[in-house]
């Protein structure tokens, strides 16, 4: 975290609203916005990146081509369903699977990436355009129509600098596609501390609808769309039906539907906006 947001104020509201003990003590939480932060072990060292990043600790299907193909399938899917094929830029792309999915729907794709391992995986093994580095560096030297970062805004320094390199990417009318893990979910609320979107060694920010939808505009985008989806989003028909015993009830208990989308309570929050193009109103 950076020194310019000191634990007890809001990255959207500042200190003008207090903030308060969740998860144990774990994150604060923003009252008006809600708004969360991890609250950092100033003794542990800073999260890294690499191989054991993609390897371990729930990531270990990360470089398995039949997953990781449905979720980028799925993520193109809804990103279509607005957008046209064209300059696309994915900060935070793993191996590589999105941007693959995206160029062979006529896209084209490039990725920035932090993990030196994903940027070899995803250049070697499935031959897509990936950059070494941190997307707020290399953002300046590229224009996009279209900036994606999934499950990315949670790991940054900070966020507002990480949507300022966004828009400054963007063309004017351009779009910007995010998904994160939602605190406001009915999982976070039941799960309490084994909610798997804690992660507090990773991810320093924990956003709710409401409180990525007032940064969004804070930063210069217009919100287009916004929702949440359940994990069984991103599980192919045939493995929902296999496991339903197991994962029905908890997503029935949290959304109290079989959607797989809610517009507030679902496990992951999505959003796509737009950079206004000068003297309009895109919606
Ligand atoms: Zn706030």
């Amino acid at each position: 975290m950076n020194a310019d947001t000191p634990v007890g104020a809001c990255l959207n509201c500042g200190h003008a609203h207090p903030s308060r003990d969740d998860f144990g003590g774990l994150v604060r939480r923003c009252t008006s916005c809600g708004l969360g932060w991890t609250v950092r072990d100033p003794t542990t060292t800073p999260a890294r990146y690499d191989l054991d990043y993609f390897t371990g600790g729930g990531y270990d299907d990360y470089f398995r081509d039949a997953p990781r193909r449905f979720e980028a399938g799925r993520r193109l899917r809804w990103l279509s369903s607005i957008t046209r094929p064209s300059v696309l830029v994915e900060a935070g792309c793993a191996g590589g699977y999105f941007l693959e999915a995206a160029r062979n729907a006529g896209y084209t794709a490039t990725g920035i990436e932090v993990s030196h391992a994903a940027t070899t995986y995803a250049t070697q093994h499935l031959g897509v355009p990936v950059r070494h580095g941190y997307f707020e560096h290399i953002a300046p030297t590229l224009h996009a129509d279209i900036v994606c970062a999934f499950h990315v805004l949670e790991h940054v320094d900070n966020p507002r600098t990480f949507l300022h390199a966004a828009r400054h990417t963007l063309t004017p009318g351009g779009w910007l596609a995010l998904e994160v893990p939602n605190i406001a979910s009915a999982a976070a609320t039941r799960l309490g501390h084994h909610w798997p979107g804690l992660q507090p060694e990773y991810h320093p920010w924990h956003f709710t609808p409401t409180s990525l939808v007032r940064l969004l505009t804070a930063t210069g985008f217009e919100v287009v769309r916004q929702d949440t989806a359940v994990f069984r989003y991103y599980m192919p028909l045939r493995y929902r039906i296999r496991h339903a015993r197991r994962l029905l009830p908890a997503d029935w208990l949290d959304v109290r539907s079989p959607r797989l989308t809610h517009r507030r309570r679902g496990d992951l929050l999505r959003v796509i906006a737009r950079k206004p193009r000068p003297g309009r109103s895109d919606r």
